[in-house]
């Protein structure tokens, strides 16, 4: 049986933290080691199973979903996450199973934890940002100051099984069909599930002769379960740790444009269009079903857009080249890019439909890291804030150095020049820029850039 649906995608695993290449220092020169990334070959259809066969499945996952939830909630709410806590609720499940979950949750909960932080983080930062021009008296009549609201602990909804050896097991197939055997522990006390797995000639293609890693993925989806399996990749690093630092700006304007001044993909132009037309289309749609709403209509046609949906696959895929395009054509070198928080995504992108472009800015941060990932290339995030008010020449801060979303033009030292340029200059900067580094919040960034405006001043005998 063969299903559209069926893919192969490869996803850097979080926990490779890829992005930051680990430097070691070793005689007194510096080293840059090679890492890994962890590659994922995903939908794997388990059809070959009888369907009795998954009714053990079937009858396993809610009592570890359950028990997984019990976990979720403990390490968001009472404790830190803790791969190896001792178990603390009771379950039928073996206690190799109630490790599973217990590892999972920890993980679950983990990224929670960071995400929390971080966008508590960026609350904090738009709070600021808010008194300073309450202070200036620069606040827009419509401005309200931004409120912090407790996110929810997560709730585990859809049926996502991330196990190990000691539950499932992957083996080879020898004497039969299929590629490999599952052999799952199920509710049963040393009752063993045998599933067998038959791969597709795309997923046989991806795997290719690699060693697959012992931990497997199960989801159940629409019905069926789909397997994910991984392995790891050994990436060697292409560049000098001392070579050459391109800063990278990325924006609505210009996806991303680099400190040697070239620009790579633009929302604007065919891109905009097409969001435009999309818009009106569901707003046209909004109104109809309002109205058959109305009249009592039973059956209304569905809000969702086809042609929205495509406008983001084609939105990203034209990210995907772009960034593509920039490292290929900067061989040799290392990048520096911005630590994007919402609120700088905000900022940069304050026209219409801020939301759908700043998850695209944040794909394109994404997809930077990847690249790098896998080029083995090291790119390195840094601070954001004030990136695009400050003058790489003179260090001035002024939001009215910005006359309009292309320009920059500095109040004090004159200095004009494109101003996605000034902001990738001032990020090549901050890479080796300790100082800025450890300044803890955008008030202490603020006032480093302040002092080195007035240094800068008596150098040049500004008056
Ligand atoms: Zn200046």
């Amino acid at each position: 049986m063969t299903d559209e649906r069926v893919l192969v995608s490869f996803n850097i695993s979080e926990e490779t933290g890829a992005t930051s290449m680990k430097q070691k220092r070793q005689h007194g020169k510096k080293i840059v080691q090679p890492h890994t990334i962890i590659k994922a070959v995903t939908h794997i259809c388990l059809t070959q199973a009888n369907p009795g066969k998954l009714a053990a499945l079937d009858a396993l996952a809610p009592v570890y979903l359950a028990l997984c939830q019990q976990y979720v909630t403990f390490f968001c709410t009472e404790a830190q996450p803790d791969k190896f806590h001792a178990p603390l609720f009771p379950t039928p499940l073996s206690e190799r199973w109630h490790r599973v979950a217990i590892q999972q949750a920890a993980g679950i909960a983990g990224s929670w934890r960071t995400n929390r932080e971080q966008r508590y983080q960026d609350f904090l930062d738009e709070l600021e940002e808010y008194r300073e021009q309450e202070v200036e008296g620069t606040l827009d009549e419509q401005a309200k100051a931004p409120t912090w609201r407790e996110w929810d602990v997560p709730t585990l909804r859809q049926t996502c099984i991330q196990a190990n050896a000691n539950v499932v097991k992957l083996e080879v197939s020898e004497d039969s069909s299929f590629d490999y055997w599952l052999k799952i522990s199920t509710l049963d006390f040393r009752k063993l599930l045998f599933v067998p797995v038959r791969l597709a000639e795309y997923h046989r293609q991806a795997l290719g002769d690699k060693t697959l890693n012992s931990s497997v993925q199960l989801n159940k989806c629409n019905d069926g379960w789909w397997l994910t399996l991984s392995y790891d990749e050994v990436i060697t690093v292409q560049t000098e740790p001392d070579a050459p630092v391109i800063g990278i700006d990325v924006g609505v304007a210009n996806f991303v444009t680099t400190s040697d001044g070239r620009h790579y993909g633009t929302f604007n132009g065919r891109l905009r269009e097409r969001q435009k037309r999309d818009r009106e289309k569901r707003r046209r749609k909004a109104k109809l079903r309002a109205c058959l709403e109305k009249k009592g209509v039973e059956k209304l046609p569905s809000t969702t857009s086809r042609s929205g949906q495509r406008l983001i696959r084609h939105v990203r895929q034209e990210v995907n080249r772009a960034v593509n395009e920039c490292f290929a054509e900067h061989p040799a070198m290392q990048f520096a890019y911005e630590q994007l928080s919402i609120a700088t995504m905000k900022h940069k992108s304050r026209a219409m439909n801020a939301y759908m472009r700043a998850s695209n800015l944040a794909h394109i941060t994404k997809q930077i890291a990847w690249n790098a990932a896998k080029r083995g290339v090291p790119a390195t995030k840094v601070k954001s804030a004030y990136t695009s008010q400050v003058c790489s020449v003179c260090h001035s801060v002024d939001k009215k150095n910005r006359p309009d979303q292309q320009t920059f033009c500095c109040l004090v030292c004159g200095h004009r020049t494109q101003a996605d340029l000034n902001a990738s200059v001032n990020i090549k900067r901050r890479l080796g820029d300790e100082e800025l580094r450890a300044c803890k919040d955008r008030q202490e960034v603020k006032a480093l850039l302040m002092k080195r405006h007035a240094a800068w001043k008596i150098v040049q005998g500004w008056p």
